[in-house]
């Protein structure tokens, strides 16, 4: 029994010492030489993200700017997704269409998911993101005509006699309670929680504007008896901002203490910012 010889060996006997070294090389090299060749040069294929799309091209001659093996994988024209539930490479027939129904994926109320289209359309909320891919994919379809629209039990004229109700359909209408009823209990969630929020907010900005009242109230008081606001150039400004002079007691009191006029802008700003929190009519006491 003789021992095999190793593919490598056999390659060799085929190939001439004497032109190899008439060409200033050897058969090893050569035949290492066509290996690394045929690995760095393999093509790498990208499909068409587009449903049922069988074009593809090559990645690696593109990003090399070398011819690709056949034309047909040529790069040119193709474009790429980068974000969404769909990404990756489209073909020049598609780009239009993937164009106008570009997906973005937007994060909703309770850990779901949607896909947002560039026209306009929503999928349903999903739990698992992996689905919006499809359900997008059965779009594109659809808004280009390739699928049929199914119709919905909605849409049929006349109601369906009770006898024709298939499990199917009934189990349909199922579904679509059940979604519903999802979509309500979110909806109300989504109230109380925009509620909250601004109960919150309108709690802090009351307290807010019942700590700048007490302070003008202290401010008032201290008047005549033992300050006189527009003498001292803090006091006037904490006046003019917390409380507000008159047109012409802040003309005078810039005039007193050197203010120009972004310095009076701001104390009017100030003043205006101020005003909504602390100048609101009193709620009726219930
Ligand atoms: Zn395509
Ligand atoms: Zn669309």
């Amino acid at each position: 029994m003789t021992e095999q010889s190793t593919a490598w060996d056999r390659l060799l006997g085929l190939i001439s010492l004497t032109d190899a070294a008439n060409q200033g090389t050897t058969p090893e090299q050569a035949i290492a030489d066509a290996i690394r060749e045929s690995v760095v040069n393999a093509p790498s294929l990208r499909n068409c993200l587009y449903p049922g799309c069988l074009r593809e091209f090559d990645m690696t001659a593109r990003m090399n700017g070398r011819k690709p093996a056949r034309p047909s994988w040529s790069g040119d024209g193709w474009h790429q997704v980068t974000r969404g539930p769909s990404h990756g490479s489209v073909c020049p027939d598609h780009v239009d269409i993937v164009t106008q129904h570009l997906p973005r994926t937007v994060d909703v109320p309770n850990g779901r998911w949607m896909a947002v289209c560039a026209c306009g359309w929503m999928s349903r909320p999903q739990t698992y993101g992996g689905l919006l891919r499809p359900l997008w994919e059965e779009h594109l379809l659809l808004a280009a005509g390739q699928l049929t629209p199914p119709v919905t039990l909605a849409e049929k004229t006349g109601r369906q006699p009770l006898d024709e109700f298939t499990e199917a359909a009934l189990n349909e209408l199922y579904d679509q309670l059940e979604d519903t009823e999802h979509d309500r209990a979110e909806t109300r969630e989504a109230a109380q929680a925009m509620f909250k929020a601004w109960d919150w907010h309108r709690h802090t900005l009351g307290g807010v504007g019942r700590a700048v009242v007490a302070v003008q109230n202290y401010m008032r008081v201290a008047v005549g008896e033992t300050r006189d606001w527009t003498a001292d150039r803090h006091d006037a400004y904490l006046w003019g901002v917390l409380i507000g002079w008159d047109d012409d007691a802040l003309e005078e009191i810039a005039a007193k203490h050197g203010w120009n006029e972004h310095r009076v802008k701001y104390v009017r700003e100030m003043r205006a910012l101020l005003a909504p929190i602390t100048d609101q009519p009193k709620e009726p006491t219930t």
